[in-house]
């Protein structure tokens, strides 16, 4: 999404990196994110091909980085310089979130250069670097491992900004209403559904109008929640009156029953079975059960062994 606030002049500075790939992950992070100046303080290696790979379509952004000797030099023109650390360091120093870093950032960068420094791999920035910075920017993490890979706390800094800017370009996130291809079922239709719906269950003997259990306000809830449109609320209505076919025209399962039954009697032919009838028997048990239909357990048994569970998760 392109952004009524400009936030491509804030500078990432990448102090010492070793690893290449660092340099061109960060560059697609920047990318990603609507950024396009990098300034690397005396890398390891660059230009470097490992670089081009890792930034994969940000290659302009490796292109037109600018390499300097020393920290002071890639920060001369700023007005605000944020230094991301992963410790606290002996002197204390302001020291902020990424959110508020990325405000300060976006804020500022209207009126002057900003920075966001990043320090080395193994050693992070040394004192005297981060003595340079106005803010320092502390991403959260657990707090037996705070160190971020380089490119993935430019990654998490840059999101930040990215973010903020939305946020002050007065971007909301786009609503449901104004993407969904199908209009939302009104509450009338949804009424019917559940009259629907309440009809079936009870015909199946899953619903209990003695018992009912708060079943009917527990589908309520359900469908509430996930806001049907008008074609969702058709298929479920579809989906409940074949049932009610079935229900009334049985036909078919007798078909299946009748199969399956013919098919227990040529499997147990005198000549194969010792037993015959006691085999008939079971199958023709595990026949009725496969073929019936109605759930094993009814609503009301399924919602005490729920509630049983709950009690036991409290206890
Ligand atoms: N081992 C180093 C960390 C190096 S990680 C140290 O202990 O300082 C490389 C760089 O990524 C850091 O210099 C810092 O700029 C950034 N970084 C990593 N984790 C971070 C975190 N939790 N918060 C802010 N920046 C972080």
């Amino acid at each position: 999404m392109s952004l009524e606030i400009d936030i491509s002049n804030i500078r990432v500075v990448l102090v010492n990196t070793s690893h290449p790939g660092n340099i061109g992950a960060s560059a697609r992070a920047m990318k990603n994110m609507g950024l396009k100046n990098l300034t690397l303080v005396q890398p390891g290696e660059f230009p470097s091909g490992v670089a081009v790979g890792r930034a994969v379509s940000a290659i302009d952004i490796l292109d037109r980085a600018v390499v300097v000797d020393s920290l002071q030099e890639a920060v001369k023109d700023c007005g605000l310089v944020i230094g991301a650390s992963a410790r606290s360091r002996k002197i204390p120093w302001p020291v902020i979130r990424p959110e508020e870093c990325a405000e300060k950032a976006v804020t500022e960068c209207r009126n002057s250069q900003v920075a966001i420094v990043f320090g080395r791999e193994d050693s992070g920035l040394t004192n005297d670097e981060l003595q340079l910075c106005h803010f320092h920017v502390q991403i959260p993490t657990d707090e037996k491992y705070s160190s971020l890979n380089l490119a993935a706390a430019v990654m998490v800094i840059t999101y930040e900004l990215h973010r903020a800017a939305l946020k002050l370009s007065g971007d909301q996130p786009q609503v449901e209403e104004d993407y969904w291809d199908i209009e939302k079922a009104t509450g009338e239709q949804v009424e019917h559904l559940h009259e629907h719906l309440e009809r079936v269950l009870i015909r199946l003997d899953f619903h209990d109008v003695d018992n009912p259990r708060q079943l009917m306000q527990r589908m309520r809830r359900l469908f509430g929640r996930i806001r049907l449109d008008l074609m969702e609320m058709n298929i479920l209505r579809g989906f409940l009156a074949r049932i009610e076919l079935y229900l009334e025209n049985p036909k078919p399962g007798q078909k299946v029953r009748q199969k399956l039954q013919n098919k227990i009697e040529s499997q147990t032919g005198e000549e194969r079975r010792p037993s015959p009838k006691k085999e008939i028997r079971k199958r023709k048990d595990f026949a009725d059960t496969a073929l019936n239909k109605r759930q094993v357990n009814t609503m009301a048994e399924i919602l005490e062994q729920a509630s049983k569970n709950k009690r036991k998760i409290s206890d």
